[in-house]
C-alpha cells in the first residue's frame, strides 16, 4: 500500500509508480477516499528491491506491506500446524525446559555429569551446555571440543536430548556428526547471516531443532523472525525462538529482559518461544522471576543456566547458574503457573 506525501498522485507520478511496480509483476490499484487516495499494490509486494524504489521517491510518505515479508514463518503459513517434539515434550502442550551449565569444564567431567543429573532430577527436558563459547574477552576461556564428548556422555547417561551453541561451519559439523539434538544460534550470531545460512542447510535433511537466540542489537520483531526465516528457507521447520536479553542494559540486570515480547511474536508467527531468563538477567537471584514472568506472558519454554555446584563453575555459572534445588522449584512454580495460562492443555 503506498501513502504519498500529497493527498493524491498526480499522472505523472502514477505513471511513474506504476512502471516500477509492473517491474516487478505488480500493478497499482488506487483507492479513493473523500479526502485521499491511497494506491494498493496488486500482486507479491515482498520484493525489497521494488519497496526501496518506491520509499526513495521524494513523492512517497511510506509503503506500508500486507505481505509479510517472512512467508515461511508468519502465522497464516501453511507451516502454522508444525509440531515439535524434543524430550518427550510437544511444543505447546507442555511446558519444555532446557537447562545445563553455561560452559562445560573439559577438565571437570564428573561435574557435567552430575549436573546434568540434578537438571533431569529438578524436571528439565533437555541438557544444554557450551562447548564452544562466545567471548567478549579474548584471553578467556573459548571452549574446548573435547567437552563435546562429555556433553555427549552425558546424554548417554541421563538420556536427555543436548543443546549447544555451534559459531562456525566446523563447530557445526562437529557437533552434528557427534549427535547433538538442538543446536544453539547465540545472540551475538543471530545476525550472521552466513551462519544461519550454513546451519540452515546442514540441518535441512535431518529432525535436529535449533535455537535461536535474539540478537542484542535485534530492534524490530522481523528482523528476529527473519533471522529464523534464514534458517527455516531451507527446509527444516524445528525452530524455536529464544528473547535473552536486549541492549540498552537495564541497570542492575545484564540485559534488557524481553520476555514481555512473547505474546508480539506469537501474534505474528506459529514458532513455538522459550525464554532465556539467565542472560537476560545474568544474576542467579533474579532468575526465577523472570522465568516466571516468561511464562506469564506466555512462553512454551525455558532455557535456563543450572550447574550442581554454580562457584566452581566457568563461564557465566558463578554468577547466573541456579543450584539444582532452586532449579526444581523454579520449574514447579513454573509448570504451576503454566496450568493457570494454559487451561485447557494443562495436564
Ligand atoms: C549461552 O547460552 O551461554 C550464551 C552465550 O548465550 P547468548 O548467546 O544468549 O549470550
Ligand atoms: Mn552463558
Amino acid at each position: 500500500m503506498i501513502l504519498p506525501k500529497s493527498n493524491r498522485l498526480t499522472t505523472e507520478q502514477l505513471a511513474e509508480v506504476t512502471h516500477i511496480v509492473e517491474e516487478f509483476s505488480c500493478r497499482i490499484q488506487p483507492i479513493v477516499g473523500a479526502v485521499r487516495t491511497i494506491y494498493a499494490i496488486v500482486g507479491d509486494e515482498r520484493d525489497e528491491l521494488m519497496i526501496d524504489r518506491l520509499e526513495g521517491l521524494g513523492y512517497i510518505d511510506r509503503v506500508d506491506r500486507i505481505q509479510s515479508p517472512h512467508k515461511l514463518m508468519d502465522r497464516r503459513s501453511d507451516l502454522a500446524t508444525h509440531r515439535i517434539t524434543l524430550g518427550g515434550v510437544m511444543l505447546g502442550e507442555k511446558l519444555l525446559v532446557i537447562a545445563g551449565p553455561c560452559t562445560i569444564d573439559p577438565k571437570n567431567p564428573q561435574l557435567c555429569y552430575e549436573t546434568a543429573h540434578a537438571v533431569k532430577e529438578a524436571g528439565a527436558h533437555v541438557l544444554r551446555g557450551g562447548v564452544w563459547k562466545p567471548r567478549t574477552n579474548p584471553y578467556s576461556f573459548q571452549g574446548d571440543v573435547k567437552s563435546l564428548d562429555l556433553l555427549l556422555e552425558a546424554s548417554r547417561r541421563t538420556g536427555l536430548p543436548v543443546d549447544t551453541e555451534v559459531m562456525d561451519e566446523q563447530q557445526l559439523k562437529f557437533a552434528l556428526d557427534a549427535g547433538v539434538h538442538m543446536l544453539q544460534v547465540g545472540a551475538r550470531n543471530a545476525l550472521n547471516y552466513s551462519l544461519l545460512c550454513s546451519i540452515g542447510r546442514a540441518v535441512a535433511e535431518r529432525d535436529t531443532i535449533v535455537l535461536l537466540k535474539r540478537s542484542l542489537h535485534m530492534g524490530p520483531l522481523n528482523e528476529f523472525i527473519s533471522a529464523a526465516e534464514y534458517i527455516v528457507s531451507f527446509g527444516n521447520p524445528n525452530i524455536l525462538l529464544c528473547p535473552r536479553g536486549t541492549s540498552p542494559t537495564l541497570d542492575g540486570y545484564r540485559n534488557h529482559p524481553d520476555e514481555s515480547i512473547t505474546p508480539l511474536l506469537k501474534e505474528k508467527t506459529w514458532a513455538p518461544v522459550v525464554v532465556d531468563p539467565s542472560h537476560s538477567v545474568g544474576k542467579a537471584t533474579y532468575v526465577p522471576a523472570c522465568a516466571l514472568a516468561a511464562v506469564a506472558y506466555g512462553a512454551d519454554g525455558l532455557c535456563i543456566e543450572a550447574h550442581v555446584s554454580p562457584n566452581q563453575g566457568i563461564g557465566d555459572d558463578p554468577k547466573q547458574a541456579l543450584t539444582p534445588d532452586v532449579l526444581a522449584e523454579t520449574i514447579r512454580q513454573a509448570k504451576q503457573l503454566w496450568t493457570l495460562t494454559h487451561p485447557v492443555k494443562a495436564r
